[in-house]
């Protein structure tokens, strides 16, 4: 078919100072989505602001070639501290790429204006009425996660050592 577009998927990150980095451009959407979840795991290690999948049609001259499809902006992690937390704007959403994390919050798909937000390692789920109260929900886990391990802030291999800590310390309460 004649009329069939051929579209690109391309995903890049923007270094503080405003340098983009270009993760490579995809024949298809989860591919791209793939290779920048996998990026983002190591983000902690840079200095990165943001994060965006756009789409490009092949052959078409100018702007009307490229929509985005996400933007993210990255943010320190409420629980782990480590910036590998990303925030997608638009559709409220975000989530802890970080190693042994997955701290998330995300508007409730059934009760709408409802914010949700969890720690899988710990089956932590609470609703908040609103996102400020999501995140202060987290904050005060992360401290308590702090706390246990008896750090101030959360190195590389910490947030690790610290989930440990805390399941020994859920054994030892719930004997
Ligand atoms: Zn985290």
């Amino acid at each position: 078919m004649a009329d069939d577009v051929q579209r690109v998927y391309v995903a890049s990150v923007v270094e503080e100072g405003g340098n983009s980095l270009a993760l490579g451009c995809f024949s298809s959407e989860e591919t791209a989505w793939q290779v920048l979840r996998t990026f983002l795991k190591k983000s902690d290690q840079m200095l990165l602001i943001s994060s965006t999948v756009v789409v490009w049609d092949i052959d078409v001259i100018g702007e009307d070639g490229v929509n985005v499809l996400s933007t993210m902006e990255c943010k320190d992690c409420p629980v782990c501290g480590r910036r590998t937390f990303w925030m997608d704007l638009e559709n409220f959403s975000a989530l802890c790429h970080g190693n042994a994390c997955a701290a998330w919050v995300e508007e409730s798909t059934l009760e709408p204006g409802i914010i949700d937000c969890g720690w899988p390692p710990v089956r932590f789920l609470k609703q908040a009425k609103d996102i400020d109260e999501a995140f202060s929900e987290l904050f005060k886990l992360g401290d308590k996660m702090k706390a246990i391990s008896q750090v101030d802030t959360l190195g590389e291999n910490e947030p690790q050592e610290m989930l440990e800590e805390f399941e020994k310390q859920v054994a030892l309460d719930s004997n």
